[in-house]
């Protein structure tokens, strides 16, 4: 069920992986993405031209992109005008030259239309319209709904993403802003993201929000005395961390609230980075939308949270420090395939419960003791290392996942675990990871074989005693 696919031929309609292969493509691999996006927020109407530098994997005689349902006016291919038709959500292109192995080549596709979600066994996921403005929360097949792509998460590139937009709305795309003009009525944002970075990713949000600033980056003036500042509370590792500025985007109304029920980040930040290493991006920016969302959700040195997360009374904190965890474990260490999803959501799940500890809530062990107990009263049909694709989001994956780490802490001990979660971190930073390295990796700083342990964790369904 689980064994992966041989590498797909030249121009083959589907990626390598095992749970989603309808998304990304074979024989060639992204550098960098250049979008000029134009967008209307009443008709709901975008305009797009985006450049994709590629390398050749294999030799090229055609090639196919993920892209919904847009007209495309033109495709070139390193300037030549290439023969291209439109399949589903893939765009298939033929290129008036074939392309060698490992030639970088530049593909530029002209489309436009209305930007709607890509619809999907977990609900309509992607660029999705607000009452006032436009969100894109893309994990995990979304991102087709508004550039193409080679929409597969193992394949991390740089992006450079401009939007132009009325001028009373405010644009964040993930990535630093790098200038921003003014036109009569309209304004163009220009943002560049330089970490790889995985299509899902990539978001944008317009609105009417409001810009707030958490914590002031180091070039703000007011830190201009340190760049770094010590960690103060829990434990006695009280190492420098860096400061990472922290900005919002918060709607009017909810800025009161949303100043408790986030005031606390600057500290999640301290800790996270003190635990599994330096934050990875050089901003991190929360969205709370003026809609309701179902959940929160994570894109790169971005969160994105709805109106019903903020209430004002800090109910909704583990999925701040959840959303900030991903960050780590998700957006710098992105899973190699879908079906390692643990490694994403485990992690989040355990810096909730470690949060929680920190903060002066409930310790971590009793809230593991207390989900082991509520999983026990759940059917036992689930492998953590290969949930399939129907339960990738399925919350035993998320609980279990977070058990699995709590208990190899256990069995390791304390210095050799928090040792290999910051050396996970830092070898595979900005890369792509799977469980069968995360094992060898956890062995290595166990000094012994654990294969008995992560089979009875990960491989097999019931769940074992927690030690
Ligand atoms: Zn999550």
């Amino acid at each position: 069920m689980s064994s992966k696919p041989a590498t797909p031929a030249p121009g083959a309609e589907i990626s390598s992986d095992s749970y989603i292969p309808a998304h990304g493509n074979g024989g060639y691999r992204v550098r960098h993405y250049d979008l000029d996006l134009d967008y209307r927020i009443g008709p709901n109407r975008l305009t797009g031209t985006a450049v994709l530098t590629c390398v050749a994997t294999q030799a090229l005689s055609r090639l196919s992109l993920d892209l919904g349902e847009f007209r495309v006016s033109r495709v070139l291919v390193d300037g030549k005008p290439a023969k291209f038709a439109r399949r589903g959500l893939k765009l298939q292109v033929r290129p008036a030259k074939s392309v060698p192995v490992d030639a970088e080549f530049r593909v530029e596709v002209r489309y436009v239309g209305n930007p709607t979600p890509v619809s999907s066994r977990w609900g309509d996921i992607g660029w999705d319209e607000l009452t006032d403005g436009a969100l894109v929360a893309s994990q995990p097949v979304g991102a087709p709904s508004w550039f193409p792509c080679n929409d597969q998460p193992s394949d991390k590139a740089a992006y450079r993403v401009a939007v132009t937009t009325s001028s009373p709305y405010l644009v964040a795309v993930t990535g630093d802003l790098v200038s921003r003009y003014n036109a009569a009525s309209t304004t163009k944002w220009v943002y560049e993201r330089k970490e790889p970075t995985a299509a899902y990713l990539m978001s944008v949000q317009i609105g009417r929000y409001d810009d707030v600033e958490l914590v002031a980056g180091p070039d703000a003036g007011w830190f201009t005395h340190s760049q770094v500042r010590a960690f103060v509370g829990f434990g006695r590792n009280k190492t420098p961390v860096p400061v990472v500025p922290q900005r919002a985007a918060v709607p009017p109304r909810l800025r009161r609230q949303f100043a408790r029920d986030f005031g606390r980040q600057d500290r999640m930040m301290e800790a996270l980075q003190r635990i599994f290493g330096p934050y990875p991006f050089g901003e991190y920016v929360v969205v709370v939308t003026d809609d309701d969302l179902d959940d929160p959700i994570e894109a790169q040195g971005m969160a994105i949270f709805g109106a019903n997360h903020v209430d004002g009374r800090r109910t909704h904190e583990r999925l701040v420090v959840h959303e900030l965890a991903h960050q780590w474990f998700g957006n710098s260490l992105t899973v190699a395939d879908w079906r390692h999803i643990w490694l994403n959501e485990g992690f989040a799940t355990y810096a909730e419960w470690l949060w929680s500890e920190e903060s002066g809530g409930e310790p971590a062990r009793s809230l593991a003791r207390a989900w082991h107990t509520r999983l026990k009263t759940k059917p036992a049909d689930v492998r953590i290392s290969d949930p399939g694709v129907s339960r990738m989001f399925d919350e035993r994956v998320y609980k279990r996942g977070g058990l699995t780490l709590h208990a190899l802490r256990a069995e390791t001990g304390d210095p050799a675990f928090f040792a290999l979660v910051k050396a996970w971190v830092a070898e595979n930073r900005h890369g792509t990871v799977t469980t069968e390295a995360f094992v060898t990796l956890a062995e290595s700083y166990a000094g012994r074989s654990l294969a008995a342990f992560f089979t009875t964790w990960l491989d097999t369904p019931a769940l074992p005693p927690l030690p």
